[in-house]
């Protein structure tokens, strides 16, 4: 079984949206209720509540707020789990402590249930009338749920996530490494490269101009309001236009190979680096690799991530020699045991490929923490 997700714009007419509006806004309010309620006791009593508890104090608290009655009550339920994800996620270190929730950023809530997609291709929710929604691909397999969303440039979408029996592949055995790096995106042994576009990079100068226009507008004004929708659409833009670009190195990649070796990247621990962070969140590693193993799920392509400490650049991919006095402005090298000539890049792919095909005996997968590949991308772009 596999999921699939699908997001399709939607159109709401003015009563609609009003409702959403209210639908955003109850979801918001729970979630932030709960947030400093399960807080404020914490501190208290030490005692921590959790969904269970929540979920019993929320059949009072619509008794105390009767407006939160005119919302279908499944998405406030569902906030309540997002919440419950929120703090476990910050339990395992995978995530800050849970944020209040603000207007001003994208909003959305869940249905998990009670939805229909009518014969028009309208979205029919709980408690409103269908909404007009523009389906522009076919949806497959058991539709599971849907969250409703509006950016903060305005519009709104419908993300479908559905359940199906997915055919696996053919295998046809081919294997690839594949390294990440800023000044090409990705490179693979075959070799294939592929450049890095810098959306962000690219759009910097109208979002400053735009940026500074915003900032000169009176607080609460109108205009500051269209000027911030302004702002809004270019990170949106930047946002697709680099999706759709990692959207279609990844549906190729997986679609053509059976396993992908790739360095397990430490992104968090790179962000922090302040000369790079703007750069680093512009490439989108961590994106990429998400979508690599969910269309790898769906094609029958498994994604070997390898062990970061492992000196993938150093190491001959013919011999086995490691050249310890490698240096990152080498970009090619010539092994002195074997005399094979190297790219750099293209030699750390065959290595990733060996490694993860354990090829590569055990004594030379071990390895040092300053040989991190999110070093050697620090230091390649400071240098
Ligand atoms: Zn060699």
């Amino acid at each position: 079984m596999g999921n699939k997700a699908y997001r399709f714009r939607l159109y709401p007419n003015q009563e609609q949206q009003q409702f959403l509006a209210k639908c955003f806004g109850c979801s918001r309010f729970v979630y932030n209720y709960f947030l400093r309620l399960t807080t404020d006791i914490y501190v208290d009593s030490k005692k921590s509540l959790r969904y269970k508890e929540w979920s019993k104090l929320l059949t009072s608290l619509k008794k105390e707020f009767q407006w939160l009655q005119e919302v279908n009550s499944q998405p406030l339920q569902q906030t309540l789990k997002d919440l419950e994800t929120a703090y476990s996620r910050f339990f395992k270190g995978l995530a800050k402590f849970p944020r209040f929730k603000k207007r001003s950023n994208k909003q959305s809530f869940r249905v998990p249930q009670n939805f229909s997609v009518t014969e028009e291709g309208k979205l029919k929710l709980p408690k409103m009338s269908p909404m007009k929604m523009v389906i522009h691909r076919e949806i497959e397999g058991d539709i599971k749920s849907v969250t409703i969303s509006q950016t903060p440039s305005g519009k709104y979408f419908a993300s479908i996530a559905t359940e199906l029996d997915i055919p696996k592949a053919p295998l046809n055995g081919e294997k690839i490494g594949m390294d990440l790096g800023l000044k090409d995106f990705c490179i693979t042994n075959k070799p294939e490269r592929f450049e890095n576009p810098r959306y962000f990079q690219r759009s910097l100068r109208r979002l400053k101009i735009r940026q500074r226009r915003l900032s000169r507008k009176a607080k609460d004004s109108n205009n500051r309001k269209k000027a911030r929708v302004k702002v809004a659409k270019i990170h949106e833009k930047v946002a697709n236009q680099r999706l759709d670009y990692q959207q279609k190195i990844s549906l190729k990649l997986t679609n053509e190979n059976q396993v992908i070796s790739c360095e397990d990247l430490n992104i968090k621990g790179m962000v922090k680096n302040r000369k790079l962070s703007k750069q680093i969140s512009d490439v989108a590693w961590g994106q990429f690799l998400t979508l690599l193993e969910y269309k790898g799920d769906i094609y029958g392509c498994e994604i070997k991530r390898v062990d970061r400490f492992f000196p993938s650049s150093k190491r001959c991919s013919k011999c086995g020699y490691i050249k310890e006095d490698l240096t990152l402005k080498d970009r090619e090298w010539t092994c002195p045991e074997c005399h094979a000539h190297h790219d750099r890049d293209i030699n750390a792919c065959w290595n990733l490929l060996q490694f993860s095909d354990s090829k590569i005996p055990l004594e030379e997968r071990k390895s040092t923490p300053n040989q991190t590949v999110e070093m050697q991308c620090i230091k390649s772009v400071s240098s």
